[in-house]
C-alpha cells in the first residue's frame, strides 16, 4: 500500500536529497547518479522520472517554419512550409537573376515552386507549449562525449543533476499530494501497522 509506505518514502527521499547536493559539491558524480536513481526507484512507476534523450528532445523541440511570398493555402491563410522541407541556397546572381531580383539567400517553395528570398521570408516558429516539468529529462553528460574540459563537463553534470531533482521533486510532490486526498486512509493505516505489530 503507497498509503502505508508514505512515510518511509518521504523520509528516504529527504535522506537521498542530501545525497545529492553533497555529490553535487564534493565532485562525487557517481554517488550524485546513484542518489537520483534512489529517489526515482522509490517513486511508484507512475511518478518515475524517464531519462531519454529521444523522448526529451522530442518534447523541448521546435517547430519552424518558412511563410511563401507566392502562394497561400485554399483558405487564404499564409503557406508554411516545415523547415526540414527546404533547402536554403546562395543563387549567385546571373544577369536574368539580377533582372529578376533574385539574389542572396534563397529556397524554393515546394508547393509553388518559386523561389524565395530568404530575407524577405516570414520564419514562424512554434514552441510546444510545454509545462514547466516535462517528466523526463535527457542522458546525463557523458565524459567521452567529445572533448569537454573538465570545468565544462562538472557544470553539464551539475546542471543535468539540478534538472534531474528538480523533476524528481516535481513528481514527489504530485504523489504527495495525491496521497493526502486520502489522508484519512493513512490514518488508518498507520492504526492498523502499529496495533498488528503490538499483537504480536
Ligand atoms: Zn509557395
Amino acid at each position: 500500500m503507497p498509503q502505508a509506505r508514505l512515510p518511509d518514502i518521504n523520509t528516504a527521499f529527504i535522506r537521498y536529497r542530501s545525497e545529492v547536493l553533497v555529490g553535487m559539491k564534493k565532485g562525487d558524480w557517481d554517488s550524485m547518479h546513484g542518489s537520483l536513481n534512489g529517489i526515482n526507484g522509490l517513486l511508484p512507476q507512475e511518478y518515475q522520472v524517464k531519462i531519454s534523450d529521444a523522448k526529451y528532445y522530442e518534447l523541448v523541440k521546435e517547430d519552424i517554419e518558412y511563410e511563401c511570398n507566392s502562394c497561400k493555402n485554399n483558405d487564404g491563410t499564409p503557406s508554411n512550409i516545415p523547415k526540414e522541407q527546404i533547402e536554403v541556397f546562395t543563387l549567385y546572381p546571373d544577369s536574368v537573376q539580377l533582372l529578376l531580383g533574385a539574389v542572396g539567400k534563397v529556397w524554393i517553395c515546394p508547393k509553388c515552386n518559386k523561389v524565395q528570398r530568404l530575407k524577405d521570408t516570414n520564419v514562424v516558429i512554434t514552441k510546444l507549449e510545454n509545462p514547466y516539468f516535462l517528466g523526463v529529462v535527457p542522458e546525463p553528460p557523458n565524459k567521452k562525449q567529445g572533448l569537454m574540459d573538465k570545468l565544462t563537463f562538472e557544470k553539464k553534470v551539475v546542471s543535468w543533476g539540478w534538472q534531474m531533482l528538480n523533476e524528481l521533486e516535481h513528481k514527489m510532490a504530485l504523489f504527495r499530494d495525491d496521497n493526502w486526498t486520502r489522508g484519512d486512509e493513512l490514518e488508518d493505516f498507520s492504526d492498523i501497522d502499529t496495533s498488528a505489530e503490538e499483537g504480536s
